[in-house]
């Protein structure tokens, strides 16, 4: 049996490897009914947990998720300080390779959907030559206007995904998953960040050495400063602030993580 969650802001995060996320997110797809509603599972990280602490509704649809995959090292640092050693690092982009490898051997597809126009494409393309292109049902940008909406949710429905994979940014991607959820007949949504610029070779990706060593952050840091300097600089400061705050608080009630 899986191990509780731990809670980051009411946040349940599932302690679990890539191995077992994955065997979530196929789970979910392969009992899906177009009855049931869709599974939302989202990856989330320091910034995700930043961004929850000033966006209730974003918080909310995390609390609410189907699965929370902790992603990289800052959780992977709050578990340690909240006495929680994090199993594995549950990230978006580790995650695609082996996405595409289960879908083409159990016969699944994916819809792109996000980031600036050619990325999806460019990254269904990558997709198709190291998995086969039937494991992608479609592909779009995701820079479309309230009146495209229905046409965007229409086009996903129509090409029958079992996985939509969101990149539109945190939190726009999870809250905009969450307003459609019943009008998606999907049966995985999950919100995948800036996972097509890397794929599609708009933006390269940390060497290994840097992500195994924890610090993918200082190469995103590099790739975006202008964009990337409040996010890791400030951000990084500010989640180590919430995490002391969650001990500070465990201490006085004498609790423990699960
Ligand atoms: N993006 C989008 N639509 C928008 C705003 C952003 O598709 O209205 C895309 C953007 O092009 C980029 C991704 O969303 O590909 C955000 O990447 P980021 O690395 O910021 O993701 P995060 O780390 O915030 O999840």
């Amino acid at each position: 049996m899986a191990p509780s969650p731990f809670m980051l802001m009411d946040i349940p995060i599932d302690n679990i490897t890539m191995d077992e996320a994955l065997q979530r997110i196929f789970d979910a797809a392969v009992s899906y009914t177009p009855q049931t509603p869709s599974s939302h599972m989202h990856f989330v990280n320091a910034h995700c947990i930043n961004t929850a602490a000033v966006n209730e509704e974003y918080r909310q649809v995390l609390i609410r998720a189907d699965a929370v995959f902790p992603d990289g090292s800052g959780i992977r640092k709050a578990g340690t300080m909240l006495g929680v050693p994090v199993k594995d690092n549950v990230n978006g982009t580790d995650m695609f390779p082996l996405l595409c490898r289960r879908c083409a051997e159990q016969g699944m597809r994916m819809y792109l959907l996000g980031a600036k126009p050619g990325a999806a494409e460019k990254t269904g393309r990558w997709a198709a030559e190291h998995a086969g292109k039937e494991v992608i049902a479609g592909t779009r940008d995701g820079y479309f206007s309230p009146e495209e909406e229905q046409a965007v949710i229409d086009a996903v429905n129509a090409s029958r995904p079992d996985i939509l994979l969101t990149a539109m940014g945190v939190p726009r991607q999870e809250l905009w998953l969450h307003m459609h959820r019943d009008a998606l007949k999907v049966p995985v949504c999950m919100g995948v960040g800036g996972l097509f610029d890397f794929y599609s070779g708009t933006i390269p990706r940390a060497p290994l050495w840097m992500r195994r060593g924890g610090i993918e952050w200082v190469w995103r840091l590099m790739m975006e400063p202008g964009r990337m300097w409040r996010r890791y600089i400030i951000g990084n400061a500010v989640f180590l602030m919430h995490i002391k705050k969650i001990q500070r608080n465990m201490r006085k009630e004498g609790r423990k993580q699960p």
